[in-house]
């Protein structure tokens, strides 16, 4: 198992309430190279447990990453306003195209 940071975000769609994560930079916590991946990656480890994933937010507090299904059916993944204020995933900038 193994701790991933994510890095960046990339959204898909143009309605502000619903531009849902598709793809996301990740990287390892203890260091190395990092690299893009689909958002349905991520929510299949995610619920296997395979490797868990961190956002950071402003203070360098490790947020969990969690599943997240939108009123609209998206399957998506977010951390939660009760895990902080804000959600540390919306303030993430896009990954560079590769
Ligand atoms: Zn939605």
């Amino acid at each position: 198992m193994t701790d991933y940071l994510i890095t960046c975000v990339n959204r898909s769609g143009t309605d502000p309430e619903h531009r849902h994560i598709t793809e996301v930079g990740i990287r390892p916590r203890t260091g190395g190279s990092g690299r893009v991946v689909p958002v349905k990656l991520v929510r299949q480890q995610i619920k296997l447990g395979v490797h868990h994933y961190f956002s950071v937010d402003a203070s360098g507090h490790r947020v969990p990453v969690r599943r997240y299904k939108c009123v609209c059916g998206r399957k998506t993944i977010r951390t939660f306003p009760d895990d902080l204020a804000d959600n540390t995933l919306s303030v993430k900038k896009p990954c560079a195209s590769p």
